[in-house]
């Protein structure tokens, strides 16, 4: 029996792990992925408080080894479903059973398609949702980056610096990503912004050879040559597995008071996963104190 079973291993998921463990509970996360969530990705994260520069896998690699170092047990196994026993709980991955008293739900959330024809096949052969992960392959080459929140932005000034030529394509003429970083953006002779325009349509075999791209306000198209295709146009969560027990928004992310509890006792959610309105790091890691709080307060 475990007292808290942490679902995730991203930002919130490990601050709950912290203090769980600071609450002096047993605690277990457990993560289908690698530990760090989507912020392992970001090249330099300049907006938490008190690190002015630090790369996300730098910032995940320090918080992984402070909850573990803790006391926090890691095991790299995707959480199948959760059955809510009253005072128990019962998390079933693939290879085991595990009890506890509550658990967190701390998803986080995945990539966005853009739902074209061929993207899933092209993945890997052009088309990627992390510059950092794969910009490498590119380099000395024209790309395209789709979206216009800070993960584009931050895309499009990564792959600058080492491609001939990126085009940027967001569907509005107003960027969602901070203003500071579009203005750095306009100064790259090498990046052209296609504005009000959408990725209507993916053109090569076996590789990517080209987009077709439609101008929202004109209706006409046009094929861009490019050799990869970035499309940072956000996330979506996925708690499916998890929706007998909890109540999901249209947008499948789950509803919770500010004590981050769910509609079932001792089912408690933080992070990306859960509805609000502003997803940052400093979210993921308060929603993680305070669910973490509110499951040991109760045990
Ligand atoms: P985001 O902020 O949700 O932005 C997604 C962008 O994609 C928006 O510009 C949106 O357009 C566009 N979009 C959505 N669906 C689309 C579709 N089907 N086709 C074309 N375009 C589509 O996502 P994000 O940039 O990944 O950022 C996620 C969160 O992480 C944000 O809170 C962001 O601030 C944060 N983040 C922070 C940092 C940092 O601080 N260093 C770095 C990266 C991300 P509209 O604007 O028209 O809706």
């Amino acid at each position: 029996m475990t007292d808290l079973i942490i679902v995730g291993a991203g930002t919130a998921g490990l601050t709950a792990a912290i203090y769980g463990i600071r609450a002096g509970k047993s605690v277990l996360i457990l993560e289908a992925k690698t530990y760090g969530g989507q912020i392992v990705n970001t090249p330099d994260i300049e907006n938490y408080p008190g690190l002015a520069h630090v790369s996300g896998f730098d910032y995940a690699t320090a918080l992984y080894e402070q909850a573990t170092g803790l006391g926090a047990k890691f095991r790299n196994e995707r959480a199948l479903s959760v059955e809510d026993k009253g005072k128990t709980k019962i998390v079933r991955t693939r290879r085991h059973e595990y009890e506890c008293r509550a658990v967190i739900l701390a998803t986080g959330a995945k990539n966005r398609q853009l739902g074209l024809d061929r993207e899933e096949e092209l993945v890997g052969k052009g088309i990627s949702y992390c510059a950092t992960c794969d910009g490498s392959f590119f380099k000395g080459q024209t790309v395209a980056v789709n979206g216009g929140g800070n993960t584009a932005l931050e895309d499009a000034a990564y792959l600058a610096d080492i491609c001939q030529k990126v085009y940027l394509i967001h569907r509005r003429d107003q960027f969602r990503g901070d203003a500071a970083d579009v203005e750095k953006l306009r100064e790259k002779e090498n990046v052209e912004f296609v504005l009000n325009a959408s990725v209507s349509g993916l053109i090569g075999e076996g590789h990517l050879a080209g987009i077709v791209v439609k101008d929202k306000l004109t209706g006409n198209t046009r094929e861009i040559p490019v050799s990869g295709l970035f499309v940072a146009i956000g996330q979506e969560p996925d708690n499916q597995a998890f929706g007998n027990l909890v109540q999901l928004d249209p947008s499948g992310y789950i509803q919770a008071g500010e004590d981050c509890l769910t509609g079932t006792p001792g089912i408690y959610t933080a992070g990306d996963c859960r509805t609000k309105k502003v997803r940052q790091l400093t979210t993921a890691a308060a929603d993680g104190a305070v669910a973490a709080l509110a499951a040991c307060s109760e045990m």
